[in-house]
């Protein structure tokens, strides 16, 4: 079930204390999330992996693990994809791309699969207390609606510090920066991997994780071409704008949580919002979220520059707030999540047709040589940090038998 599915049942059979804000809560659920059972390891060859996103950084740690030979070829200078981190705004770390865990937090401890690895880390519960509604030129208070939010976030670290911590330590010198993959060549005994700056690599496998937007751009050639089945179902995902802006203030002038549509849409399409993101942190800061995607993105993404989003949400915040937002302005930060030239968007968002299916035949290994894994190619759990991570372990357990 993907996170609308879960939303849409959840509303319809009434689970209000369970309703989430970005994602999904499944506090109570008993089973494993990630299947991290030992792949049964039947292999002995080398595997690149294109992208150190989290499903990369995850497949890398697994293939560590086993003693497989691998690297990881990164088109950009950072690892994490999106999951980013800024310490330079607050006295906090903040998440400017995948940030709540929409999941159980025992999550984690999956992920890492390693009883030896003592995950101290210290979550916050995420249930804020004071809600606005603006519509139609009003800002109402909703108060009431707080029980249906109920999720976690870290508390004084973030997305990208649980993989820098946990995961990149064991890995670090397997990450190749810089290196934008433009051609996947599996025609021949072992497999040709050529980047932008003309550079090869060879190996027995290949796990591309890169975002799917990247694979419906064209931008890594395959040779021979992806099968026509594979490319129809790739163009039936759907992934948009995205965006992030931190702001912080002197004073304190706004709610936890302010949504712009009715109830149902806020819960459901998920589609912008601001909120505290202080909420729940050790820290004395006011620092005022912007979350967006889709449309409602675009409206900011499409003034081009970081500077002309800064000022829209600046003139937004003040007539939502009374003139209250400028004269209380200490600093900001804009992620352009659709202006990253490897992630271009969000994440998938919507799928046309039976998203099972659709996945299943995306993720069909290409003559056991080439596989796929990443947030959109996650069968149960699409568009979320953990979801990536799940589907490395499920491909792993293929690619290695
Ligand atoms: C605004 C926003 C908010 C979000 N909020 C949440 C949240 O609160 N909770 C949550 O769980 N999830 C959230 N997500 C989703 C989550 O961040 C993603 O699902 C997850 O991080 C994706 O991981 P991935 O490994 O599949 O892809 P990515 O992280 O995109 O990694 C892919 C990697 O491939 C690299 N790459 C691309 N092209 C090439 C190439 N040609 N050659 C080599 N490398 C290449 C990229 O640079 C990147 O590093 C959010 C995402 C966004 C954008």
């Amino acid at each position: 079930m993907n996170r609308k599915e879960f939303l849409k049942n959840s509303i319809g059979i009434g689970i209000g204390s369970g309703l989430p804000f970005l994602g999904l809560f499944l506090e109570g659920c008993s089973n494993a999330f990630i299947d991290t059972s030992s792949p049964g390891v039947n292999f002995s060859g080398k595997v690149l992996i294109v992208g150190a996103g989290a499903a990369g950084l995850t497949a890398g740690y697994i293939l560590q693990r086993n003693n497989i030979d691998f690297e990881i070829i990164e088109a950009s200078a950072v690892y994490g994809g999106r999951v980013k981190r800024t310490t330079d705004l607050a006295d906090f770390p903040i998440d400017l791309g995948g940030e709540w865990i929409h999941e159980k937090p025992s999550v984690l401890s999956e992920i890492i699969n390693d009883p030896s690895v003592n995950a101290s880390i210290d979550f916050v519960d995420y249930t804020p207390q004071t809600i606005q509604w603006y519509k139609n030129g009003k800002l109402k208070d909703r108060n009431w609606t707080s029980g249906l939010l109920s999720e976690h976030k870290f508390k004084s670290t973030t997305w990208f510090g649980f993989f820098e911590n946990y995961i990149v330590p064991k890995i670090t010198n397997k990450i190749r920066y810089n290196q934008p993959v433009s051609q996947i060549d599996y025609s021949g005994e072992r497999i040709s991997v050529t980047t932008n700056n003309r550079t090869a690599y060879e190996a027995d496998k290949v796990l591309v994780t890169v975002p799917v937007k990247i694979l419906q751009s064209n931008m890594i050639e395959f040779i021979p071409a992806l099968p026509s089945e594979k490319i129809a179902n790739i163009q039936k995902i759907s992934m948009d704008a995205g965006l992030k802006v931190f702001i912080e203030f002197s004073e304190r002038f706004y709610p936890d949580m302010l949504f712009f549509e009715g109830l149902i849409s806020a819960f459901t399409q998920e589609n912008k919002s601001y909120y505290n993101a202080a909420f729940g942190k050790a820290t004395n800061k006011h620092v005022l979220g912007l979350f967006a995607i889709n449309e409602k993105a675009e409206k900011y993404t499409r003034l081009g520059t970081d500077q002309a989003i800064f000022e829209a949400v600046m003139a937004e915040l003040d007539e939502i707030f009374d003139g209250k937002a400028s004269p209380h302005y200490l600093g900001h930060v804009v992620q352009n999540w659709s202006a990253e030239p490897y992630i271009q968007g969000s994440y998938s968002d919507s799928f046309d047709g039976n998203r099972k299916s659709i996945v299943r035949t995306i993720v069909k290994p290409l003559n056991n040589k080439v596989y796929f894994a990443g947030e959109a190619f996650s069968i149960d759990n699409q568009a979320t940090v953990h979801g990536a991570c799940e589907s490395a372990y499920s491909i792993m357990k293929e690619m290695l038998i």
